[in-house]
């Protein structure tokens, strides 16, 4: 059983701790928490959540409000064999040492410089790389959802050169100090943004030039791609191909799937934790080819994404597992879907 603590419990926070409380192999030792809000109420309460404060000074709130507090961050890190920060961005590096001096294994998020860790991973990408190292960078949503799209094409066609857009969602929906906005914002102004030296982090070489722009909604980024192959194909042998990979799911406007609010509202009709869509999701009607050029949108839910990367992270750090038994273990538990989820139009 591997003992796993979380730091942090917000919008990824809160997905990992309830998505290692899922494995059969693993237990949640504990989370670390500043605020004894709602949130953590609620986690007591329905889930039986430990909570633990970031320090001595953090205990006395948490006995105010009358909720259990069962030490500090330190406390916590002696019970556990990995721990998995998703502390706000850039606050993870700062964290290192203390995870350093304890012996601990850490995993860090995609907010986080790459140097923080000695691997960037995507689970379907480079899953060996991160085995039985000390710590591991799972990156940003974005990156994430390219990666697997990316790592695939490239994997069965080659990729000669890619061109991304990213349609990115301005906050999360509970970040009300990031809103409301009434704009279109390049962000960053600069081309090329910094996904693509992030992607490159992950899949070395891969020749791709990336450009984001910022818009007003809450929930998920939409990519639209322009790829170069290495060599031609047909529409077929691409839907094909996608409708096989893991962790990527096909729709199409046909079955009524017309913009991202749908891709929140599968979430939902699936009964979903938190509506959460942790695959890649691929509009079939997008994909087209012309010669050795292919062109797709794609939507990624950046709040749930990443999830399953955590829990592959945790075994690839922690275990011998192999990549394809640590991806069935964790797509079985948290009920990953692949392939075309709606009847094709
Ligand atoms: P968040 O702000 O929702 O949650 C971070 C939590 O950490 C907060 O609840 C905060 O109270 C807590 N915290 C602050 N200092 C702490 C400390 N010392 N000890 C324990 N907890 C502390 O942030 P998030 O969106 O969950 O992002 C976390 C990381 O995940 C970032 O690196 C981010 O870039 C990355 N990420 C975010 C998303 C997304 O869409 N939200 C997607 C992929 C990756």
């Amino acid at each position: 059983m591997i003992r796993v603590g979380v730091v942090g419990y917000g919008t990824i926070g809160s997905r990992v701790a309830d998505a290692v409380r899922s494995q059969s192999d693993m237990k949640l030792v504990g989370v670390v928490k500043p605020t004894p809000d709602y949130r953590a109420e609620i986690a007591v309460s329905l889930r039986g959540v430990r909570f633990f404060a970031p320090s001595e000074g953090g205990l006395r709130a948490w006995r105010e409000r009358g909720l259990p507090i069962h030490g500090t961050l330190d406390d916590l890190l002696r019970e556990v064999d990995v721990v998995v920060d998703t502390t706000p961005g850039g606050k993870g590096r700062g964290m290192r040492d203390t995870y350093e001096s304890t012996g601990v294994k850490a995993i860090f998020q995609g907010g986080e410089p790459p140097d923080v860790a000695e691997v960037s991973f995507v689970a379907q990408v480079n899953y060996d790389a991160a085995r039985g190292r000390r710590f591991v960078r799972v990156v940003s949503c974005n990156t994430t959802g390219l990666a697997r799209l990316l790592y695939a094409l490239d994997r069965e066609f080659g990729v000669e050169r890619a061109i991304v857009t990213l349609v990115r969602r301005a906050a999360d929906p509970k970040e009300v100090k990031k809103g409301p906005i009434d704009a279109l914002v390049p962000d960053p102004p600069r081309i090329p943004s910094h996904h693509g030296p992030d992607l490159q982090t992950v899949v070395p070489g891969l020749n791709v030039i990336t450009m984001a722009v910022k818009a007003p909604t809450t929930h998920s980024h939409v990519h639209s791609l322009a790829v170069k192959l290495g060599r031609e194909t047909s529409r077929e042998d691409v839907l094909g191909m996608l409708s096989s990979e893991r962790r990527i799911v096909l729709v199409s406007a046909a079955s009524g799937f017309r913009s991202t609010a749908d891709v929140l509202d599968i979430g939902r009709e699936l009964g979903r934790p938190r509506a959460d869509i942790y695959e890649n999701v691929v509009w079939a009607d997008s994909v087209s080819v012309n010669g050795r050029w292919l062109y797709l949108f794609q939507a990624i839910h950046q709040e749930a994404i990443v999830i399953p990367e955590n829990i592959d992270a945790i075994r690839a750090i922690a275990t011998d597992l192999s990549a394809e038994r640590s991806m069935d273990l964790t797509d079985a538990s948290l009920g990953v879907k692949s392939g075309r989820i709606f009847r094709p139009p």
